[in-house]
C-alpha cells in the first residue's frame, strides 16, 4: 500500500518532492487494534503547520513519518471487542492507504444515518469548531451581526448558519462570485467576495449596525476590513489564520499593531484563540445532538468538494489552502 512520507519541511506552498510515496506491505494489527482501509482522506489547513517544525500547540510530523490526517476507513482486522471487520469507523489513519489504529479511538460511524463523509466534516472536526467556537466565545444574540470568512468551508459554513438559528444576522466572507452564490443559498443575510475592490465599504453596507462577532478564520486583508466595523464589546474567536499559512503573506504594514490595540481597548473587544480540543470535554456530545438534529432537518446543510483519487494529495491540498476548494475537501482513496 501507498502512504505519504514527509520528507523535507516545505518552503512556502508544499511540493510533491516534500513527500516520498512509500510502498510497503499491509501490516498485521497487535492486540487492541484493528487494520483499515481508508475510504476518504480529511484535508485541513491545520496539516500545513504539521509540516513545519515550530513550536506550536501539536508536535510537527517527523521527517520519515506518514502525514497526518483524519480518515473514514473500513476495519478489515480487527483484534479488539470495539470494532468489527466490515465497520466504517472515523479514524485517524493519515495520508495512506492502510493504517492500523487502537480499536478504542475509533468511532463506528452508521453509513445509513448520514452520508459517512460527514463526520469529516459538518459532523467532525470542522463542524464542532465552528460549534464550540461560536458558541462558547462568540456567544451571538438575537439580532447581532455574526461575520466569518472562509465562509463556503466546513468551519465557516457551519458558522453561519448556526448564528442563524441563534436568531443573529450572518455575513459570509469568500472567494469569487461561486462562493458567494453558494453562501446565499446557504441562507447567509448578506454574501461578500473578498478578491473584490472596497471590501471594508462593501461590509459596512452588509453590517450597517457593525459586527458584534467577527469569527476569524483568515486574518490578513479580511481582518483589516473588518477590524473598523467591529462594534463595542464585540468578541472575535480567533480560529484560524489560513492567510499566512505558508508563510508567504505580506507583513502588516507599520502601526498596524497600535491601531489594533487602540481598538481593543477603546471598543473594549474580546479577541480569545482556542483549538478545538479544548472544549471535547464540555460540549461534543451537545455538538452531536444538536448538529446530527440541524443536518437531518435540513436547518444546517453543508458543502463537500470529494476529489477521486489518492496520486496527487499535495495538489488538492495547496488548492484548499489557496481557495480553490468548493467546500469540505475530501480526497476518495478507495471504494
Ligand atoms: P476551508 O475549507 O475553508 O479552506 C480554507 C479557505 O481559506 C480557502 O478555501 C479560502 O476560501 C480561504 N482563504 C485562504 N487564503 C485566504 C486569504 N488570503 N484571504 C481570505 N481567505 C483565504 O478550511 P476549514 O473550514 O477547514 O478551516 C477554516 C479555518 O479554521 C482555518 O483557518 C483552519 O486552520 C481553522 N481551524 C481551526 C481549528 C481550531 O481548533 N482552532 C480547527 C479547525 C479549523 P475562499 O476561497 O473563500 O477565500
Amino acid at each position: 500500500y501507498r502512504s505519504y512520507r514527509l520528507a523535507s519541511r516545505p518552503q512556502g506552498a508544499p511540493t510533491q518532492e516534500d513527500f516520498e510515496i512509500a510502498e510497503a506491505p499491509v501490516p498485521e494489527p497487535g492486540e487492541g487494534q484493528a487494520l483499515l482501509r481508508t475510504l476518504y482522506l480529511s484535508l485541513d489547513p491545520y496539516m500545513r503547520g504539521r509540516m513545519d517544525d515550530a513550536k506550536s500547540y501539536a508536535k510537527p510530523v517527523e521527517i520519515g513519518q506518514v502525514m497526518v490526517g483524519a480518515t473514514v476507513s473500513e476495519v478489515v482486522e480487527s483484534r479488539s471487542e470495539a470494532v468489527q471487520a466490515g465497520d466504517v469507523v472515523l479514524g485517524y489513519g493519515g495520508w495512506s492507504e492502510y493504517s492500523v489504529e487502537d480499536a478504542s479511538t475509533l468511532r463506528v460511524l452508521d453509513p445509513d444515518a448520514v452520508p459517512v463523509t460527514t463526520a469529516l466534516g459538518v459532523l467532525g472536526m470542522p463542524g464542532f469548531t465552528a460549534y464550540a467556537g461560536l458558541l462558547a466565545i462568540g456567544d451571538p444574540k438575537p439580532g447581532e451581526t455574526v461575520a466569518v470568512a472562509a465562509a463556503t468551508g466546513p468551519v465557516g459554513s457551519a458558522v453561519g448558519q448556526i448564528a442563524k438559528i441563534r436568531g443573529a444576522r450572518a455575513v459570509g466572507i469568500a472567494g469569487g462570485p461561486e462562493k458567494v452564490r453558494l453562501l446565499e443559498e446557504l441562507g447567509f443575510d448578506a454574501a461578500l467576495d473578498h478578491r473584490e475592490e472596497d471590501l471594508r465599504g462593501r461590509l459596512k453596507a452588509a453590517a450597517p449596525d457593525g459586527v458584534d462577532v467577527y469569527f476569524e478564520n483568515v486574518g490578513g486583508h479580511v481582518w483589516d476590513a473588518v477590524l473598523p466595523r467591529l462594534n463595542t464589546y464585540a468578541r472575535v474567536p480567533v480560529c484560524g489564520l489560513v492567510a499566512g499559512y505558508n508563510g508567504t503573506g505580506a507583513l502588516s504594514p507599520a502601526g498596524s499593531m497600535e491601531r489594533l490595540m487602540r481598538a481593543v481597548l477603546t471598543k473594549s473587544l474580546t479577541l480569545r484563540g482556542f483549538i478545538q480540543t479544548e472544549f471535547v470535554q464540555t460540549m461534543h456530545a451537545d455538538f452531536l445532538r444538536d448538529m446530527t438534529e440541524w443536518v437531518r432537518s435540513g436547518q444546517v446543510r453543508y458543502q463537500e468538494d470529494v476529489i477521486d483519487g489518492f496520486d496527487d494529495v499535495v495538489g488538492a491540498f495547496n488548492d484548499m489552502l489557496a481557495g480553490r476548494n468548493f467546500g469540505k475537501t475530501v480526497i476518495k482513496v478507495a471504494d
